[in-house]
C-alpha cells in the first residue's frame, strides 16, 4: 500500500469533514449532511457518503475524497494534506524529500522556520531581554499560563539575530525572504530581521501551525504599534483568524463565537474563561473569514472597541455577517472599555454575564441610528428607520422581521403604520435572488439503478456489463462512466473509485458524483436483481426500437413497390416479434 492509500484507509472523512462542517446524519445510511462550506447557502446541500468515502455539494458541484477535502478548506497542496492527516492519526510520515513536490517542499520550510522563529521568540521573553516586554504583559495582567498557551514571544531588537539563525539551519537566503520574516537590505548587501524589539504573537491556521505573526511594539517611538507578517505562500491574510484553532471546539459547545477586534482581546476573553472568541489579524473582517466561522456556530457577538474607528468596524462586520445568514448580537460594554480591559476591571464573572445579555444587532443600529438622525423630529426618525431597514431585510424569516422591525419602530418612535408601508414598499422593490445552483442533468432511474450496481460489485460487473451492448448505452447521459468501466480490467470489490474518477471528462465525473453521493440501501443481492431488472427493461427497448425500424422499411419498401425486399422484412419483422414475446415472457 502506497503512503496516500495508507493515509486514505486509516482515517475516516466523516470524522475528518466534521472537524471543518457540522454534519447532520441522514436516515441509516452513513449518508451526512451539511452547510456547504465552498460557497454560501442557508440549506445544507453539502453531502458526505461514510461508505463511499466522500464528499459532494450539489449546490456548487465541489466533491471529492477526503484529501480532496482538506486541500481546498487549508489551501494546502497534496502532499501536505498528506503530511497533516498521518500526523494527526499517528501514522509513520516518510521523509518530506519523498513525499513532495516543490511547492509542498517550499510551504514545509516556510512552517519549518516559523516553528523555529516561535520558539526563538519564546526563548528570548523568557531571557534577561525579554525583560520590558514581560513587565508589560505583568502590566496588562496576562498570566504566566496564557503568556504559554498563545506562544508569546520577543523578538530581538538586535539586526539579524533571527536571520543568523536560519542561516545556521541551512534556510537559503531565498526561503528567508520569502518567509517574510526576513528582509533584503536596500542599500548594501545582506539580509536583516523583520521584526525587531517587538511582543510577538504567533498566528496560526486553523490545524494549528504557526504561519505568521504579529508584532507589538514597546517603545513609543516605534512608528507603527503593530506590524504584521506579510502575505506569504502559506499566508492568506483574508482566510485566517487569530485564535480559530483554539476556538473551534468551543464554537461546536456553545454554537457561538465572540468576534473582536485585537490579539490582546483575544488573550483576555480567553482568560476570562470564554474560549470561543477569535479576531480578524491585521485586515478588516472578510466574506472568507465568515464562512470560517459559520462552519462552526450560528451566532457571532462581535465586541470591537468602543472607539470611532470599532464602531464603523462594527457597522461593516454586522452587514457582512447578515449576508453570510449568521445571527448578530453587539456587545458594547460601558464605561468605554475594550473586552481586555472590562474583564479586567470587572471580572471574568461580569464579562461573561456582559455576553449573555448582549443584545440583538438591531438593538445596536438602532441606537446607531439615534446618534445620527435628529430624533426630535418625525422626519429624522423616519431617516433612522430608514437607515436600519436594509438590516432588518436581511432576517429571512418573515414574522421574525415583521416583529423587529415593530420593535425597532416603538423604540425609535415611528409610528407602526409608517413601518409596515416601508417593510412592504421595500419588499416589491427588493428581487428574490435567484439561486445559483447550477443546471444539474438529473439521470434517468434506469442509469441510476444500473450504475450504483455496476460501481458496487464485481458479481454484477461479470453478469451484466457482456449483456450491456454498446447500443443499448447509446443515449445514456452517463454513456462515458459506462464505457470506462468496460475498459477497466476486472478487479475484485468495489471499482476503484480514483482509477474510475481520473478516466472521466469533468462533466462525466460530475455525473459520477451524483450518483455516488444519492442514498443506496440495498445490498448485494438486491442490486443484482435490480440491475437485471433494468438490463430486461433495456433488451425490451431495444427490441422494440428493431421492430418499429423494420416496420417502418417494410412500409416504405411497399409503397416504393420493392415486394420481393418487404416480404424479406416482413419475415425478419415475424420473427423479431416472437423473439420479444418469449423475451418478455422471461
Ligand atoms: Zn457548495
Amino acid at each position: 500500500m502506497d503512503f496516500k492509500e495508507q493515509v486514505k484507509s486509516s482515517v475516516d472523512i466523516v470524522k475528518v469533514i466534521g472537524e471543518y462542517v457540522r454534519l447532520r446524519r441522514m436516515g441509516a445510511t452513513g449518508r451526512y449532511s451539511g452547510l456547504c462550506p465552498f460557497h454560501q447557502e442557508k440549506t445544507p446541500s453539502f453531502s458526505v457518503n461514510q461508505s463511499r468515502q466522500f464528499f459532494k455539494c450539489f449546490g456548487c458541484s465541489v466533491g471529492g475524497d477526503v484529501i480532496k477535502f482538506v486541500m481546498d478548506i487549508e489551501g494546502m497542496t497534496f502532499w501536505e494534506t498528506l503530511n497533516l492527516l498521518a500526523e494527526r492519526n499517528g501514522i509513520p510520515i516518510p521523509k518530506r524529500t519523498e513525499y513532495s513536490d516543490a511547492e509542498s517542499k517550499l510551504r514545509g520550510a516556510l512552517m519549518d522556520m516559523h516553528a523555529l522563529a516561535a520558539r526563538t521568540f519564546q526563548a528570548n521573553l523568557r531571557s534577561p531581554q525579554g525583560g520590558e516586554a514581560r513587565e508589560y504583559l505583568v502590566r496588562r495582567g496576562l498570566s504566566d499560563e496564557m503568556i504559554e498557551a498563545f506562544g508569546l514571544g520577543y523578538s530581538d531588537p538586535g539586526w539579524d539575530s533571527l536571520t543568523k539563525r536560519f542561516s545556521a539551519e541551512g534556510f537559503s537566503a531565498e526561503l528567508q525572504e520569502s518567509s517574510g520574516l526576513v528582509r533584503r537590505r536596500q542599500e548594501s548587501s545582506g539580509h536583516y530581521d523583520s521584526f525587531r524589539g517587538r511582543l510577538m504573537f504567533p498566528i496560526h491556521n486553523e490545524s494549528g501551525k504557526v504561519i505568521a505573526f504579529g508584532g507589538r511594539a514597546m517603545s513609543s517611538e516605534e512608528q507603527a504599534k503593530y506590524i504584521n507578517s506579510p502575505e506569504t505562500p502559506i499566508y492568506r491574510k483574508s482566510y485566517v483568524l487569530y485564535n480559530l484553532h483554539r476556538a473551534r471546539d468551543g464554537m461546536r459547545h456553545s454554537n457561538r463565537v465572540v468576534l473582536v477586534e485585537g490579539y490582546m482581546d483575544v488573550i483576555g476573553v480567553y482568560a476570562a474563561g470564554v474560549k470561543e472568541v477569535v479576531a480578524s489579524c491585521g485586515t478588516a473582517l472578510t466574506a472568507t473569514q465568515v464562512r470560517a466561522l459559520r462552519r462552526h456556530a450560528d451566532t457571532v457577538i462581535v465586541n470591537f472597541d468602543p472607539d470611532t474607528a470599532g464602531i464603523n468596524a462594527s457597522e461593516r462586520a454586522i452587514q457582512l455577517l447578515l449576508d453570510e445568514g449568521l445571527r448578530v448580537r453587539v456587545l458594547s460594554l460601558d464605561g468605554g472599555l475594550d473586552p481586555d480591559e472590562y474583564a479586567k476591571q470587572h471580572g471574568a464573572e461580569a464579562y461573561r454575564a456582559k455576553l449573555e445579555s448582549a443584545n440583538g444587532y438591531f438593538h445596536w443600529l438602532a441606537d446607531r441610528a439615534r446618534v445620527k438622525f435628529d430624533m426630535r423630529t418625525s422626519e429624522g426618525r423616519m431617516d433612522a428607520f430608514k437607515f436600519l431597514l436594509p438590516s432588518i431585510q436581511k432576517i429571512s424569516d418573515r414574522l421574525e422581521r415583521a416583529s423587529i422591525a415593530n420593535d425597532v419602530a416603538g423604540y425609535l418612535g415611528v409610528e407602526t403604520g409608517l413601518v409596515l408601508d416601508q417593510l412592504k414598499r421595500s419588499a416589491t422593490e427588493r428581487r428574490a435572488p435567484v439561486p445559483q445552483t447550477p443546471a444539474q442533468a438529473s439521470i434517468s432511474a434506469i442509469e441510476r439503478i444500473l450504475l450504483t450496481a455496476l460501481l458496487a460489485g464485481q458479481d454484477v460487473r461479470e453478469q451484466i456489463l457482456p449483456r450491456l451492448s454498446a447500443q443499448m448505452t447509446e443515449a445514456f447521459q452517463t454513456r462515458e462512466i459506462v464505457d470506462v468501466l468496460r475498459q477497466m480490467a476486472p478487479a475484485d470489490g468495489p471499482v476503484p473509485f480514483e482509477a474510475l474518477e481520473g478516466r472521466l471528462s469533468p462533466a462525466a465525473q460530475s455525473l459520477l458524483h451524483q450518483i455516488i453521493a444519492a442514498d443506496d440501501t440495498s445490498d448485494e443481492t438486491q442490486r443484482l436483481e435490480h440491475a437485471h431488472a433494468c438490463l430486461r427493461r433495456l433488451e425490451a427497448d431495444r427490441r422494440k426500437g428493431q421492430i418499429d425500424g423494420l416496420r417502418a422499411r417494410v412500409k416504405s419498401a411497399e409503397g416504393e413497390g420493392r415486394l420481393d425486399e418487404a416480404l424479406r422484412l416482413m419475415a425478419e419483422l415475424t420473427k423479431l416479434e416472437r423473439d420479444n414475446q418469449k423475451g418478455e415472457g422471461l
